[in-house]
């Protein structure tokens, strides 16, 4: 029986050329491909500068740096999410908020933004779930009106667009992040970028991600000679590397390919699970025109005579090894302790858990995998 999960890579054999003349070449890491990946994500965002990184974790904390969002101060991020959105602020010695989401989306609700507010925010960092954009005219005129700072986690979004420019323009926000892990839209194996429009965060973050140290002669306090470097900031190493962003590079050639199969389908699923009672897909909003990273199916188990549980067992039986996306933020052990946090605190996102299962959405699906999964869906949703 054939296996399948809700996300794969794709890996053509160009893909693996590009990776060969890496190795046969004299740079495995600070070579000239990381410097054209970075290049080729603004050209393909349109955002002025990118910074690409070892994952969007690291990203995430990079720009919580460049940003200097530290001890003393707050972020609010969504609760349905992965740990990193939230990880990112701890891991500087701020506090996280969340807000709770859109039942039909599963991103942060702008209308509960502000209620998340208090005197020592400074930055909200909104998760495009899925990969459909959050409202970012709502999200930044808020912070905006506040002074806060605005990090997009856009590790579901990479081909996404928002008012018909791409995610990652950052017209709405100081830095938006990225993930190339294998399930994620395009991969590097582990990897993640982050664009931004402001030069001096750009300068922070190039810094920052080695060791904030800084050759640039213009920049050194003084200058012993030729060989001299100066650490200037406690930066970390965060560096994406050459056999990376040679696989990225070829994969970013692929991405239309990848959001026409993606979008395509996620209209199937819609059309086949229709028929079925009790269950939902998410809504698109107007604003939004996603490279889909997920495909959650929203099924409401009040009236079954099985649990969640019982039905992810049906499903491993039929191939089907699916996921959950995601378990509330706030509801893992260390952020009950951290923070207090307890069941009921934010119910949308609790009640999404408790319906959602990821359906499989990656682009070498053919149509008779999707006739089969099609098909063993049905089985298990619907007998008794
Ligand atoms: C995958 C993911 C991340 C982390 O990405 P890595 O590249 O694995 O570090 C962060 N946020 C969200 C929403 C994700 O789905």
């Amino acid at each position: 029986m054939k296996r399948y999960g809700y996300g794969r890579q794709s890996i053509s054999g160009e893909d693996i050329e590009a990776v060969r003349g890496v190795l046969q070449s004299d740079f495995l890491t600070q070579g000239p491909e990381v410097a054209a990946f970075e290049a080729e994500l603004c050209r393909y965002t349109g955002a002025k500068y990118c910074v690409a990184v070892s994952s969007a974790t690291a990203g995430l904390h990079l720009a919580m740096l460049a940003l200097g969002v530290g001890a003393g101060e707050e972020g609010i991020t969504s609760p349905n999410t992965f740990l990193s959105s939230a990880n990112c602020m701890l891991y500087t010695g701020a506090a996280v908020r969340f807000v709770d989401i859109e039942p039909d989306t599963g991103n942060l609700d702008p209308a509960k933004l502000e209620a998340a507010i208090t005197p020592h925010t400074r930055v909200i960092v909104p998760v495009h779930y899925a990969g459909q954009s959050c409202d970012m005219e709502a999200v930044s005129g808020i912070a905006r009106k506040h002074g806060l700072r605005v990090v997009e986690d856009a590790a579901h979004a990479i081909g996404s667009e928002y008012r018909g420019e791409k995610v990652g323009s950052c017209r709405y926000s100081d830095c938006t992040v990225f993930s190339f892990h294998p399930v994620k839209t395009i991969t590097t194996g582990e990897g993640g970028a982050v664009t931004t429009n402001d030069p001096g965060v750009y300068e922070r973050l190039l810094m920052l991600r080695s060791h904030g140290v800084t050759r640039d002669p213009e920049r050194l306090e003084r200058n012993d000679g030729p060989w001299y470097y100066e650490m200037q900031d406690l930066g970390v190493n965060y560096r994406m590397n050459d056999l990376q962003a040679a696989l990225g590079r070829s994969q970013l050639k692929r991405i239309g390919q990848f959001r026409r199969r993606r979008r395509e389908i996620v209209a199937f699923y819609r059309e086949v699970l229709a028929a079925l009672s009790g269950v939902s897909l998410l809504s698109e909003r107007p604003f939004s025109e996603a490279c889909f990273h997920l495909c959650p199916l929203l099924v409401d188990f009040s009236g079954r005579s099985y649990s969640k549980p019982e039905l992810f067992e049906r499903l491993k039986g039929a191939g089907l090894h699916l996921q959950v996306h995601y378990i509330p933020v706030h509801l893992q052990p260390y952020y009950r302790r951290k923070f207090g946090y307890s069941a009921g605190d934010f119910p949308v996102a609790e009640e999404f858990y408790r319906r959602e299962v990821s359906l499989p959405l990656y682009p070498d699906l053919t149509a008779a995998d999707l006739e089969y999964i099609c098909g063993a869906l049905k089985r298990c949703i619907e007998s008794a």
